[in-house]
């Protein structure tokens, strides 16, 4: 019998698995547990859920909603849905032919894409952008074209991009642009002349939006979140996703959804099937009683991290970082130039290693790593406690 080493020719991996790594964020976390650092990579709460939220899955379980939901989402659930986008975007869903609940935003947005693209189409992502997305493009078929966020400099305060550069970025072989709003990981809020700057070009080209709204609640300064399917001309020619995970603090429940017009639901609901059958049943049911929250709930969520935000952001300066001041989402970008490290890599481990902090290079947030070689990114969406030992630690760092 020949030796099994030497019969085995093929390397049975897939040609795309090769053009992606394992996620950088989740192997922060893992470093994070490692070296017993504090945990300012990966994007989750270290604080407790919502009592009436857990109490509703509880409940959920105790009742034997055990079982499969219906494969595009429990009814309970997708009605909520289509309840709160119409009271917090004025949009009119109806749950019955619009909504997929996913396995969290993550599969929404892999289904979607999945649903719609075809080897060779384009889609336009602005840069940084969070990671999954370039994955994601990889395992449609899709191409990505990144189009640059450039950070605040001089005068202005806020992310922007070049509108020439944009409309450039679209012609004949876009398919779709995928727009997180508030973004991860700048912290930019898209206004609503830019959304209606890129609404004219999806307009023109005949190009598909696929907005990640996670984010949705979590906004500061006043800014105001948009939803790409209320602006005119949009509504049939975007999928909205959103999720429980940010705005409940459950990020390991796994619930997520997509919103789209009845043709394109009908295919994301096909990918979604085949690929997870449904999100968990009894967590749904407790994602119906979280979208029933009363209002306030969402104010006290915006001012809890707006506090966090204030707290980090003088604690990253005073060590040495130059921070990038976010109006939405949970996270701020900063510049490490001056610490003098070769790259961000670099940077991240000794910070992890030596001083105790895990933070995500910004590499992982650029289609070519030299683009984020002076940025890393930290997370605040945690206790006081927690922001305060970073902080502690950060003071044994030193600027060259
Ligand atoms: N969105 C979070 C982040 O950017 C975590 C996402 C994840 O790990 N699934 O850190």
């Amino acid at each position: 019998m020949a030796d099994a080493t030497s019969t085995a020719s093929k390397h049975f991996l897939s040609d795309k698995v090769s053009r992606f790594t394992e996620s950088v964020i989740r192997e922060m976390t893992r470093q994070a547990m490692l070296y017993g650092a504090v945990n300012l990579a990966q994007g989750f709460p270290d604080f407790p859920a919502p009592a009436e939220i857990k109490q509703a899955a509880q409940q959920a379980v105790a009742a034997d909603i055990n079982q499969y939901a219906i494969t595009w989402g429990a009814k309970n659930l997708r009605n909520a849905i289509a309840r709160q986008m119409k009271a917090w975007q004025g949009i009119e869903v109806d749950p019955e032919k619009e909504v997929t609940v996913c396995c969290g935003s993550t599969e929404a947005m892999i289904s979607t894409l999945l649903a719609v693209c075809n080897a060779g189409d384009e889609v336009v992502i602005f840069e940084p952008f969070y990671e999954n997305y370039g994955p994601d493009a990889v395992l449609s078929g899709a191409k990505p074209k990144f189009v640059k966020l450039h950070p605040p400099a001089g005068d202005h305060d806020e992310w922007t991009f070049d509108e020439k550069e944009l409309r450039r970025a679209f012609h004949r072989h876009t398919k779709a642009i995928i727009l997180n709003t508030p973004n991860n990981p700048t912290g930019k809020v898209f206004t609503r002349s830019e959304l209606e700057l890129i609404r004219d070009l999806c307009l023109e080209f005949d190009v598909l939006a696929i907005t990640d709204e996670i984010y949705e609640h979590i906004i500061y300064d006043g800014t105001e979140h948009i939803s790409m399917a209320s602006l005119d001309g949009m509504r049939d020619r975007t999928v909205t996703i959103n999720g429980m995970s940010k705005t409940y603090s459950v990020t390991g429940w796994r619930v997520g959804w997509a919103v789209a017009p009845e043709k394109i639901t009908n295919a994301i609901r096909k990918v979604h099937d085949f690929l997870t059958v449904g999100a968990p049943a009894p967590l749904q049911e407790a994602g119906a009683a979280a979208l029933s929250l009363p209002s306030g709930y969402y104010a006290k969520l915006a001012e809890g991290y707006r506090v966090r935000r204030d707290h980090l952001i003088p604690a990253l300066s005073t060590a040495g970082f130059r921070c990038f001041r976010p109006r939405g989402a949970y996270y701020v970008m900063t510049d490490i130039s001056a610490f003098g490290f070769k790259d961000d890599v670099a940077f991240a481990e000794y910070l992890v290693q030596e001083i105790g902090v895990a933070c995500v290079p910004g590499s992982s947030f650029y289609g070519d790593p030299r683009d984020g070689a002076k940025q890393v990114r930290f997370a605040f969406c945690k206790k006081p406690d927690t922001l305060d030992e970073a902080a502690q630690r950060l003071t044994r760092l030193r600027q060259v």
